[in-house]
Formats: C-alpha cells, sequence, structure tokens
C-alpha cells in the first residue's frame, strides 16, 4: 500500500468538544438563549447544574437543575465533584466534573451557563475554554427583564442588579461579548462562534 493510501485510511483521532461558557448576569436572556441554540447546532449539549436554592414553578428536577440540599452541595464540593462552584445571591450553584468531561472526551461539546466568578474560575483552569459574555442593551433593560420575570422578590431583584453591575464591569475578561438584544441575532451570532471554534486549529 503506497503512503497516501495508507494516510487516507488511518482514522482521525476524535477532536475533542469545546467547553463553551455562557455567562452575564442574571437576566440577560441566558437560558433563553442557550434553549434557543440547542436545536441550531449537532453534538451540543448544555449541562445541567446542581444547587441549593428552591425550586421555581415549572422547574424539574434532573433537567433545570439537579436541586440539593446544602448539605449535599457541600459534601459534593469536598469530593472535588465539582469543575468549579460559586455562591450567587445566598446560593450555591455548581457544575458537576465527571458528565462534562466525559462529553467533552467524546468530541461533543458543552454549553455551561453561569455567573461571572465561576466562569473566570473555568477560564483559569481551562485555558482552551471558548468565554462568551452576554450583555443586556442597557442595565434599564436588564432591570426590566428581572422584574418582568416575576421569579423573585423585590429584594433579592435588587441584590441581583447589585451583582450585575459588578458583573458588567468584568466583562472584558472574556473572548467574545454577544448583546442580548435582538433574541434571533443573539442567537445566530452564538451559532457562528459555535462553529468557528470548531475550525480552530488545535493548541498543542
Ligand atoms: P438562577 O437562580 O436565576 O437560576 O441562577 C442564578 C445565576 O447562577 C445565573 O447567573 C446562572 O447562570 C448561574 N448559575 C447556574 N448554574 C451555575 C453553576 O453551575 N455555576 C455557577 N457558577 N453559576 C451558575
Amino acid at each position: 500500500m503506497d503512503h497516501k493510501k495508507a494516510s487516507a485510511k488511518r482514522k482521525q483521532p476524535v477532536r475533542p468538544g469545546n467547553l463553551l461558557v455562557i455567562t452575564g448576569p442574571s437576566g440577560v436572556g441566558k437560558g433563553t438563549l442557550v434553549q434557543k441554540l440547542k436545536p441550531r447546532v449537532d453534538k451540543l449539549r448544555y449541562s445541567v447544574s446542581v444547587t441549593i436554592r428552591a425550586m421555581r414553578p415549572g422547574e424539574v428536577d434532573g433537567e433545570s437543575y439537579f436541586f440539593r440540599s446544602r448539605s449535599e452541595f457541600e459534601d459534593m464540593a469536598r469530593q472535588g465533584a465539582f469543575m468549579e462552584y460559586a455562591e450567587f445571591a445566598g446560593n450555591f450553584y455548581g457544575t458537576p466534573r465527571g458528565w462534562v468531561s466525559e462529553e467533552l472526551e467524546n468530541g461533543v461539546d458543552v454549553i455551561l451557563e453561569i455567573e461571572v466568578v465561576g466562569a473566570k474560575q473555568i477560564h483559569s483552569q481551562y485555558p482552551d475554554a471558548v468565554m462568551i459574555f452576554i450583555s443586556p442593551p442597557s442595565f434599564e433593560e436588564l432591570a426590566n427583564r428581572l422584574r418582568n420575570r416575576k421569579t423573585e422578590t423585590e429584594e433579592k431583584i435588587k441584590l441581583r442588579l447589585e451583582k450585575a453591575e459588578q458583573e458588567l464591569q468584568e466583562k472584558n475578561v472574556f473572548q467574545y461579548e454577544v448583546v442580548n438584544d435582538n433574541l434571533d441575532e443573539a442567537v445566530s451570532n452564538l451559532e457562528h462562534i459555535v462553529y468557528a471554534e470548531r475550525c480552530r486549529m488545535l493548541r498543542a
């Protein structure tokens, strides 16, 4: 067999999936964007986080989040079960390590939809992670969206808005910024980022 035929027959090793981190302030629409993105892209999965916050109406354990008690969460953290975790507005949230690593090894892209502190932890531990910041068109619009969602008390909304102010100041740490003004446009921008990252030369 000549060299050309031999190399054509050699199986390409599986390219590991990309770890895509979608971050940005609460209420900016990260969840909606991810839901709209999923059916548009193949080989892309969403990591379900673990949280200790109370379940909201309509949420399903194992789909929206894995809802756990504080002590269960602390046990998982001690055992190193999280890729990252953070406290946000009085609750803990964490990304399960095992499932994400397995999907990436199988060549599947994985989306983490997380807040900024956790995103920065991922950025320092996984330098190849694709870091995407979702911005609101304005701070006023963000406040409107949080209030219209009607999932939080006014006190909790104030906490989330204070946090959002800090988070918006940190957006320059990330590689991409997608402004969620027009939803379709924002989803389309995300889709292009996912495909562009699949064409990136692998770093050694
Ligand atoms: P919510 O309570 O509105 O569902 O989420 C509050 C914030 O926590 C959102 O910004 C959401 O993206 C973030 N979040 C959800 N899961 C995780 C996680 O696993 N880790 C971190 N660091 N943040 C998360």
